[in-house]
């Protein structure tokens, strides 16, 4: 820098400066562009000692400024070096040399364009300030330039260096400011300000402002960068992740999967509260990693409620006609639950609702119960559900586990509503009679909840815990007997019983369709098998013991695979099989069942019965033997306790009557009864053998032989009255079948002989009667007058009795 005088007033060109404040003993290259200004500098080179006049413009917009249009304090400075650019504009490197105020030479602004004015300047008088106090805030400012360098690494070390060595204030605040990046305005403020020490102020404070800015942008710009280097780190571990993933074969990605649930669930046909519900659990996914075990309980469950029909109905129609021919063609007979069947689904069309009681078909195994209910699904047009509730006791089973447990599951009614995809199936609840309960709660409590119309809109699955619509579940139960229902089950329920079929319907289902299934079934054509009817019957009666016609499907399936082997072996394809009694024991094995057929000839106390088991009537025999003994009375052949009471009570009705049989009144005291119902192994029960007792009884004491072609069944009081029984139908099949010719019934059951069919009838005398007196003239083998009376005098029971003392060997008489 060289030396230079300060004038004390001098004429120099101006150039006024944009934004720009040049200070004395500062080095600044500056672009200069405008074509006064240009002139300027030129002007200054040739004339003025290189001296130009830099004043900053007060609005940097302005081309031509005015005096007023800037500031009154500039630099006077000196041109150290030019470059002429190719564009015509020039890069002039000043030097500032001292603050002065200024005035213009000629106060008019000249007209023509590139004119430069030319300005009077003075320098700008500066007030010394007290030493130790310039001093201070020197050290002040030195602190701070250095704090500065630190953050500002345009500041270089040596340019640092040039800095530090200023001890003067003034020069200080000149040397320190161009460094600041403040505004133009501040700086001008600067160059304005009197005294050096208040420069240096300004300067300070301005150098605080700066350092504080700058540590801010600091600050921001190492938290930007943090978050940055974060987001990339993530994204790069992401992509790791996801390249380990394909390397393992398992390309889905968890987020990519989040948000595929969340659009397919906002998507779903269902309930909002249910759906805002699982959105709430899908959220929960997003923060959760994917392999953690937490994920795929709450993925498993969004999955369910994804799967689950909620709104999807199945289009169905009620059209009774239709409905009826398709029960007809599904299933022979049955007249009456069809009948029962179809007015349900008249009452239900012209309802047009599903609010009634549920249907539930009652009715021994094999008689069509579950087949009855697909065949109301096909009639009606909805998928059929089956639900076997034989041997469920958990409650869980029915409503589901609460999600907290291991491999929670929904209940069986949800997961098999999934399984058909639609909200209006018909669901069969089979067995409902077998459901049982123990400590994990009662199924039965939460069916009660499913069957109630009123409340099955909103049944609560413990899984899925929310409510779901049962409503419009059209549900058909089965059972094989009610005791076992609990009441408040029943209560909700229509029953509608299937009572078991009679040999002749056995024989048309199996003509009409257990045969022509089972051929079709077995990939044979009706031309290749032909089975008699009386090789049907002999099936029915010989092979099968049942109320339904389960094993007949199973026998006649048997015959239909044997005549598949024979068709097959004799490579005629058109071969036809006669299957006839005769081919029966080849195809089947020796007859299973023995029916109970009548005695061959009269015997003395042993008479016939007819029983009613669960596979419908049987004959039963009874037979009373007498020994000398001490009056006391036995009872064998599995006998419950319902029977022996019965035989105890026909053996109280006989003594009662001691007199008018012509027996001794203490005629028990050295007798010992014993009586016996074969077959000694299977299990008996029921009051409706009572009649049978008694008149056995009566042979055995009276010596007089019952008839062998007269069964019998009643209930009998103590004074021999013959009360109603149950299952007539069947047990007047089994004497039919046991080529029986005359049944006694009790006179309150003759009502219910209309409901028997006619050829069973047919063969068959029916008496009915109301009291035992009537029917042991019937029975046996005597005239009316040697029972009763007529033969008191004979004492027949010494009879008896003395025919055993003859034949000591024989304890039992006969
Ligand atoms: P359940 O449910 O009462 O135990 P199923 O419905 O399983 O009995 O019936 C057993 C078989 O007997 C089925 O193949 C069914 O088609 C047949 N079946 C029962 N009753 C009839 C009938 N009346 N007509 C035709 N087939 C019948």
């Amino acid at each position: 820098m060289s030396p230079y005088t300060i004038p004390t007033m001098d004429t120099m060109p101006l150039m006024p400066l944009r934004e720009v404040v040049m200070f004395p003993r500062s080095i600044v290259p500056l672009f200069v562009g405008r074509e006064a200004s240009i002139k300027a500098i030129e002007s200054a080179m040739e004339n003025y000692d290189r001296q130009i006049l830099l004043v900053a413009q007060k609005d940097s917009t302005l081309s031509r400024p005015t005096r007023e249009e800037m500031f009154d304090v500039g630099t006077v400075s000196r041109v150290l070096q030019l470059l002429r650019l190719p564009d015509g504009t020039i890069k002039v490197l000043f030097e500032g040399l001292y603050r002065a105020v200024w005035d213009l030479e000629d106060a008019v602004v000249p007209e023509a364009e590139g004119a430069f004015q030319m300005a009077v300047v003075r320098p700008m008088p500066m007030e010394e300030s007290p030493a130790y106090e310039a001093q201070a805030t020197v050290r002040a400012v030195r602190e701070a330039v250095e704090e500065y360098a630190k953050i500002n690494k345009k500041l270089t070390q040596e340019a640092l260096q040039a800095l530090m060595v200023n001890s003067d204030p003034g020069r200080l605040a000149d040397a320190v400011i161009p460094h600041l990046k403040v505004d133009y305005l501040k700086k001008q403020e600067v160059l304005e300000a009197a005294g050096t020490a208040a420069r240096l102020d300004l300067v300070f404070e301005l150098l605080q402002g700066e350092i504080s800015i700058a540590g801010m942008e600091k600050r921001i710009k190492t938290r930007v960068k943090n978050q940055m280097e974060r987001n990339q780190r993530e994204y790069y571990l992401n992509e790791q992740i996801k390249a380990i993933h394909k390397e393992m074969g398992r390309e889905d990605d968890p987020q990519l999967e989040v948000a595929e649930m969340e659009k397919r669930l906002r998507e779903k046909d269902m309930p909002e509260e249910a759906r805002e519900k699982t959105l709430r659990e899908v959220k929960k996914l997003r923060h959760m990693p994917a392999s953690s075990a937490e994920y795929t309980v709450v993925r498993n469950y969004v999955d369910w409620v994804l799967d689950l029909p909620w709104n999807v109905l199945k289009d169905t129609c009620i059209d009774i006609e239709n409905a009826r021919a398709v029960l007809d063609a599904d299933h022979y007979g049955l007249e009456k639950p069809k009948e029962r069947i179809l007015e349900y689904l008249a009452v239900q069309k012209l309802a047009n609702t599903l609010k009634g009681p549920i249907l539930c078909l009652v009715g021994p195994p094999g008689v069509g119960k579950t087949s009855l209910a697909k065949s109301v699904a096909r009639a009606t047009g909805r998928e059929f559900i089956r639900l076997s509730l034989g041997g469920v006791r958990d409650e869980a089973e029915i409503r589901g586990h609460r999600r907290t447990y291991v491999g929670a599951l929904p209940g069986k009614i949800i997961q098999s509503l999934k399984r058909v995809s639609c909200n209006n199936p018909l669901f069969c609840l089979d067995e409902i009679d077998k459901m049982s309960m123990d400590f994990r709660g009662d199924p039965s409590a939460a069916l009660l909840e499913v069957l109630d119309p009123e409340q099955n809109n909103t049944f609560n699955d413990h899984y899925l815990d929310t409510d779901y619509d049962l409503s419009q579940i059209f549900f058909i139960t089965t059972a094989n007997s009610l005791h076992s229902i609990p009441l408040p089950l029943q209560d909700r329920m229509e029953i509608i019983t299937l009572p078991g079929y009679l040999e002749t319907e056995k024989f048309r289902i199996a003509k009409t369709h257990l045969l022509p299934k089972q051929i079709k079934a077995h990939g044979l054509k009706e031309e290749n098998v032909r089975v008699s009817d009386n090789a049907v019957l002999e099936i029915i009666r010989s092979y099968t013991r049942e109320a339904g016609v389960r094993s007949l499907e199973r026998e006649i399936a048997t015959v239909c695979r044997k005549a598949a082997m024979q068709v097959v072996k004799s490579d005629d394809l058109d071969r036809r099989v006669n299957v006839t009694c005769q081919s029966l024991p080849p195809m089947l094995g020796v007859p299973k069942v023995r029916h109970g057929e009548r005695e061959h000839s009269p015997q003395i106390g042993v008479c016939t019965g007819l029983a009613y088991t669960q596979v419908g009537g049987e004959l039963l025999l009874v037979e009373t033997a007498l020994m000398p003994g001490t009056g006391k009375v036995s009872t064998t052949g599995k006998l419950g306790d319902v029977m022996t009471e019965s035989a105890k009570a026909a053996l109280s009705y006989v003594r009662s009557r001691s007199d008018i049989f012509g027996l001794r009144q203490d005629f028990h005291k050295d007798i010992d009864i014993h009586v016996h119902v074969p077959e000694g192994a299977t299990p008996k029960d029921g009051p409706s053998a009572g009649i049978t007792l008694a008149t056995s009884l009566v042979s055995a004491l009276l010596g007089i032989p019952v008839r062998n072609d007269v069964a019998m069944t009643g209930e009998i009081t103590l004074r021999g009255r013959v009360l109603p029984i149950g299952g007539l139908r069947e047990k007047l099949l089994a004497a039919h079948r046991g080529r029986i010719a005359t049944v006694i019934i009790p006179k309150d059951n003759e009502k219910d002989l209309k409901d028997v069919p006619e050829d069973i009838l047919k063969g068959l005398t029916v008496i009915p009667v109301e009291h035992v007196d009537e029917l042991l003239p019937l029975a046996l083998e005597a005239g009316h007058g040697e029972i009763f009376h007529g033969r008191r005098e004979a004492m027949p029971i010494s009879l008896s009795l003395k025919r055993v003392e003859e034949d000591a060997s024989s304890p039992a008489p006969n």
